[in-house]
Parts: C-alpha cells; structure tokens; sequence
C-alpha cells in the first residue's frame, strides 16, 4: 500500500459536532416549516438537495506519488438563483455535513433577500499536511471536475475553512481558462487585484455588529459603555469587537483557542489584534485577567458574541449564561437542544442565519460589481450592508413577534416562506 498516506490519518480528525448541523437546522427548520403550515409534498422538496457531487480528484504529490482525494459540491436549490455557498478543505468532511451547509446557505440567503439558491463544496484533506503545489493542484482538478457545475450565473463558490483567497484565484483561473474568457464572478472571496470586494474581509464583522446594535436598540440597552463578550479571535471576533468599540462598547473578555481575557474597564482591541499578528494566538496579552472558556461564556454582560466554533452554548452551560443577548457570530454555536432554555430566560438571540450573514451579503456584491464590471467604493458597499443588515433584522424581529417565536425561528420563517412561495409561483417542472 505505498500509494496511501498513512500519515495523514493518524491523529484522530476532531469532532466537527456533537449535534450534527443536518440534525442543527433540521430542529428548527421542522419548526418554522409546522408555522407555516408547509405543504407536505413543499415540505420534502425543500429538505431535499437538488443534487450532490461526489467527484474523485487525483493529483500527484510533491512525493512523485499518486494520491486520490474526494470532493464534494451538493446545490441544495436554486430557486431564487444561482446557488452560492463556500468550499472546506478539510480532513473529517463528508456528503452529510456537505448537505446540511449547503441547505444553510439557502435559508441564509433567503433571509437576506439576496437573489440566490444555497450549496456548498468540500474536499477531504488536511491543508495544513499540504504544500501549495499540492493544494493547488487539488484545487483546479476540483474545479475542472465541476465545470458544469460552477458558473456565475449556475454555482458560485466562496472560501470556507481550509480554503481562502488563493482557493478562489485558482478556481477563478482554471474556470476562465477552460471557458475561454477571464471570468472573475465565478468565484467571491477573491482578491482584491482579481475583481474582489472592498469590505468583503470585514463584512462578517460589520454585519455583526450592526444587527447587534439593532437588537440593543431593541431592547432598550444603551450602546455607550454597554458590556460586550466576544468568543473567538479570528476574523470575525476580532473585526466584530473592533467595531462594536468603535461604537462606544466597552469588550470586558475576549478568548481564543489558547484561552480567555478579561479586563472590566474594556480591553485594547487594537493591541490584542496586533498582539495576535506578532504572536500568532492572544497567549500571553497583557493587562487581562486569564479566565477559562465557561467562565467567558458565563460573564455578567449585555453582549455575547459566540464567534469561534459550533456547539459552544448547550443544554449544560445555557442556563448559566447571563447575556441579555447573544449575537451569533458563528455557524451553529448554539445546539438546538439549548434554544428552549435561553428563551426561558429571557436572552434575546440573534441567530446566525442573520447576524453573520454580512459576509455572504458583500459576496453579493462582489459578484454584481464583477458582472457589471464596476468596483464599488468601500462607503458603497458599507451603506447597501448596513441597509440590508437593518432591513433584514427588522423584518425577522416582526415577524418573531406575530408568530411569538424566538428571532430564529423567526429567521427560518422568513426564509422557508420566501423559498416556498417562490416555488409556488415558479411551479414545479415535470
Ligand atoms: P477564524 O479561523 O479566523 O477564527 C476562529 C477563532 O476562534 C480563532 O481565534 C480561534 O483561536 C478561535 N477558537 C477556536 N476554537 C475555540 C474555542 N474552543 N474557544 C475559543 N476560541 C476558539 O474563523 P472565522 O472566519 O472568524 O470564523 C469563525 C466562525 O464564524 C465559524 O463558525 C465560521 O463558520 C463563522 N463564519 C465566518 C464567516 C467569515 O466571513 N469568516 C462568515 C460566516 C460565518
């Protein structure tokens, strides 16, 4: 067996869920779907993806050696257009969990009114045993393998973890050179150089903190010196508690995968971030009190922003939280089985499909500045963010209110009515 490289299954791929994300949306999509009083036949056909990719990608390692690798692309629909939804290189992937982002992004999309279906991409491997040769060769075998699949007016892929700006400069490529034309909205999440957006690094972020401010406002919560706790450092924990400061929050904790900081009088966002530059985690960052994980998540707050990983807030720790609200900056921190027990409490809950759908907003707008062939100022794309952010909170709040439901709930309403209705008019070919 010298073509199989034991190695890079040796240590055991972590445990991406406990709860897994189908069983995560399809909790609260059935939910939504009972409100709504769902056809049984729409029912089945919104659950079910459209189609699913299984593609084998052969390369030839650095080695000389031939390894075979599995992709994935599943489009859950396109029924409001062509479908949009990010591509993971990672070690522990499968078809599942590839179907249940991929059905993510469509409820993501909808709630944002933008004009597209949902899918996603994977490829089993682990990109940090890769080099970039490799990595790049599995990229554009990937995509030569779905050609027709992909297409700015078909699929549009998008970076996701594992996967990142060069991901995307190499699909765009291989997709151009096959079709005979540089066609740079294939893809979003490119470089700038390459067609990308301005503000497309920071549109998680802003999105977060704009419907964070939202619900604030809401609930009656002075922004100036309101208590705000932010899990996770990366991109978008770091540019949501940068910005949230720059409103006038003060960010009591904030905690990556080395641990936790806390100061009461407000952290120096600016000094951790570079801090994180020069020593690549926020181990060792001065003038904080060190705290665990649980205790992050269980500070006396206004704001939590879960932004590192899923599962994070569960039937065990939701009942310690004491956050009036918390904005979710990850996928799926919150297991469904703790959504009853923060509602029971009172926290209001910005569900991801909403707060951190800033980022796939601004790749909506990659992709029209791409077609139109015009670059958008970075004011431009802010102000369309902020007004799409707002809007689509407000309609989720309203709609929360006249089905006396929980923001998320009511997020999956308006998606699943926005797709279902559109299926409705559209009909059902055959
Ligand atoms: P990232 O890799 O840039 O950052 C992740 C951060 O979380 C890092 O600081 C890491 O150290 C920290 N972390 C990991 N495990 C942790 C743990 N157990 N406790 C505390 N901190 C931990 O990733 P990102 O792009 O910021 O994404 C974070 C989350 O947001 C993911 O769920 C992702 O799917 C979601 N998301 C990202 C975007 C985007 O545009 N980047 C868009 C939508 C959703």
């Amino acid at each position: 067996m010298h073509y199989k490289h034991d190695y890079r299954y040796k240590e055991p791929a972590p445990i991406i869920n406990k709860e897994n994300p189908f069983q995560s949306m399809m909790a609260r999509f059935d939910i939504a779907a009972e409100l709504l009083e769902l056809e049984e036949g729409v029912y089945e056909y919104l659950k079910t993806p459209q189609s699913q990719h299984i593609i084998s990608i052969p390369i030839q390692m650095d080695s000389g050696k031939v390894e075979v690798f599995e992709g994935y692309r599943v489009i859950h629909n396109n029924i409001l257009g062509p479908s949009k939804g990010g591509v993971r290189f990672a070690p522990d992937v499968d078809i599942e969990e590839v179907k249940a982002l991929a059905a993510w992004m469509t409820w993501k999309c909808a709630v944002l009114g933008l004009p597209f279906g949902g899918a996603k991409g994977a490829v089993k491997c682990d990109p940090t045993k890769l080099t970039m040769i490799e990595l790049e060769k599995i990229t554009r075998r990937y995509t030569a393998n779905l050609l027709d699949v992909f297409g700015p007016e078909n699929d549009i892929p998008a970076p996701d973890m594992g996967t990142n700006e060069q991901t995307m400069a190499w699909i765009m490529d291989t997709y151009s050179m096959h079709v005979r034309r540089t066609e740079n909205a294939v893809v979003t999440g490119k470089p700038l150089i390459l067609g990308g957006s301005l503000g497309r690094r920071e549109a998680t972020g802003r999105g977060v903190m704009i419907v964070t401010l939202s619900a604030m406002q809401q609930l009656g919560i002075p922004i100036q010196n309101s208590k705000i706790v932010v899990q996770g450092f990366g991109n978008v924990g770091s540019i949501s508690a940068q910005l949230l400061k720059e409103q006038g929050c003060t960010i009591i904790a904030i905690s990556d995968i080395s641990g936790g900081h806390y100061n009461k009088n407000g952290i120096n966002i600016e000094a951790a971030m570079e801090w994180v530059k020069n020593n690549k985690s926020l181990e060792g960052f001065p003038e904080t009190e060190n705290i665990t994980q649980e205790e992050l998540l269980e500070l006396e707050c206004d704001v939590l922003v879960p932004a590192a990983k899923e599962d994070q807030i569960t039937e065990d720790n939701a009942g310690k939280i004491k956050a009036k609200i918390i904005s979710e900056g990850a996928n799926g921190p919150t297991m469904s089985s703790a959504d009853p027990i923060l509602n029971d409490k009172g926290i209001l809950v910005i569900p991801d499909i909403l707060a951190n759908a800033g980022g796939v907003t601004v790749s909506y707008f990659e992709w029209v500045q791409n077609r139109l062939g015009f670059a958008w100022t970075l004011n431009r794309v802010n102000t369309r963010l902020e007004r799409m952010m707002k809007e689509s909170f407000s309609l989720v709040f309203d709609v929360s209110k006249k089905y006396n439901q929980p923001l998320r709930i009511g997020a999956y309403i308006v998606a699943i009515d926005k797709v279902a209705k559109t299926l409705k008019i559209r009909g059902i070919y055959g």
